[in-house]
């Protein structure tokens, strides 16, 4: 089935949820905020009606399916809901059957009514700190989708995949908060007045961050700024960088037989030196994940042979990982550094060293995603 993801602009317009059940109060929820005008239909009484809801106690005739822009077939019984399919079909009213979907018309998610959109509790927008993942755009969670849809404004970083950035409603406004490696666009204190001042002037700011918000995001900076503000929040998770990477590799990040545990490091240069608890990483049973370490590269792994470590402990540097253009290099922490020299690597790129990169654990013969390594 191939579909087109499409933005309907509902505000004001008749649609139609037929059903008493819960799931019919989920899609009307859905709808209703969506800015629609829903009316339920059932022929018995429905149990949680909302209150904004026309109500209708009858069964769905076909001059129904001339009526609403979107109507929910959301029967318990199928066939009736099929029979409200096909009357919508030959009305081109579109339809969601929800024991058929592959005889809907339109498909949209509904959310679980545990989890009520967040509204804030002043007359100040939301802020909400959202994990993009690490660049491919299936790797986004449906929170982060559904935030990013309802955005009306988004501040996404340099790491944020621009296919990701298309999925917003083409009347959000973008703005641009990233950071270069040497050339900060934006100063991390202006990133966070900036977020206070967008919440005063919309309803859903999105800050939009690559990975996870809290790895190595500074998301706890501009959280506290918010905080301070009286701006309400909330944080969505990422896939961080770590965990896309290595699946994409077929690294297993911890191996009950070689890795019990892991660890993610910085790697970022301070005045040319790597502030690490070397010492710290001896244990060969652990995985060391290192973020923001291309330039330290040679550096890093020199001092982990300096510390203990065995100049052959495996190492693999994956580039750009889960995008079309990642490559994976690997080698050992004696070679690495070497073998990447000539191959004109891009940022960004993430370390990982320990025994869990070994041939024999990564079985990359059948790995779809691994297509493009380098070895
Ligand atoms: N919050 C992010 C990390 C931000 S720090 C997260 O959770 O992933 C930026 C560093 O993340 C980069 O220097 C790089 O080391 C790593 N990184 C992010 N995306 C990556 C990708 N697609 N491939 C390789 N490394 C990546």
């Amino acid at each position: 089935m191939r579909l087109l993801p499409l933005f309907f602009d509902l505000s004001n317009r008749d649609c139609l949820v037929v059903g008493s059940g819960k799931t019919a109060t989920r899609y009307a929820n859905e709808l209703l905020n969506a800015g629609a005008c829903v009316t339920r239909m059932a022929t018995a009484s429905i149990p949680d009606v909302q209150s904004e809801c026309k109500v209708l106690t009858r069964e769905f005739n076909s001059e129904d399916s001339r009526l609403f822009w979107v109507v929910v077939a959301a029967n318990e019984d199928a066939n009736k809901n099929k029979e409200i399919t096909s009357e919508c079909h030959l009305n081109n009213t579109f339809c969601v059957n929800i024991s058929e979907p592959a005889q809907s018309s339109c498909h949209f998610p509904v959310h679980n009514d545990q989890f009520p959109p967040t509204r804030s509790n002043s007359t100040k927008g939301v802020v909400s700190l959202v994990g993009a993942g690490p660049g491919d755009p299936e790797l986004l969670t449906l929170r982060a989708l559904r935030l990013i849809q309802s955005a009306d404004v988004i501040v996404y970083d340099r790491l944020v995949n621009p296919t990701i950035l298309d999925l917003r409603r083409a009347d959000t406004k973008l703005l641009y908060a990233g950071k270069e490696k040497s050339e900060h666009s934006m100063p991390q204190q202006s990133i966070n007045e900036l977020l206070v001042s967008l919440a005063d002037e919309y309803q859903n700011v999105v800050r939009l961050k690559g990975g996870d918000p809290f790895i190595f995001g500074r998301g706890g900076e501009e959280l506290e700024t918010l905080a301070h503000s009286q701006v309400t929040f909330q944080v969505v998770p990422g896939i961080t960088a770590a965990s896309g990477c290595a699946s994409f590799a077929g690294i297993p990040l911890t191996h009950r037989d070689h890795a019990q545990s892991c660890v993610f490091l910085t790697g970022h240069l301070k005045n040319g030196e790597i502030n690490l608890n070397w010492q710290g990483l001896t244990d060969t049973t652990q995985t060391i994940v290192i973020y923001m370490g291309l330039t330290g590269l040679r550096k890093i792994c020199e001092k982990l042979i300096e510390n203990g470590r065995s100049p052959m402990t495996p190492a693999a540097l994956i580039e750009r990982g889960t995008t079309l253009s990642q490559r994976i290099h690997t080698g050992s922490i004696s070679t690495l550094a070497d073998i990447v020299e000539g191959r004109a690597v891009r940022a960004p790129t993430l370390l990982i060293i320990g025994q869990s990169i070994s041939n024999k654990l990564m079985h990359t013969d059948n790995l779809i995603h691994f297509k493009s390594v380098v070895r």
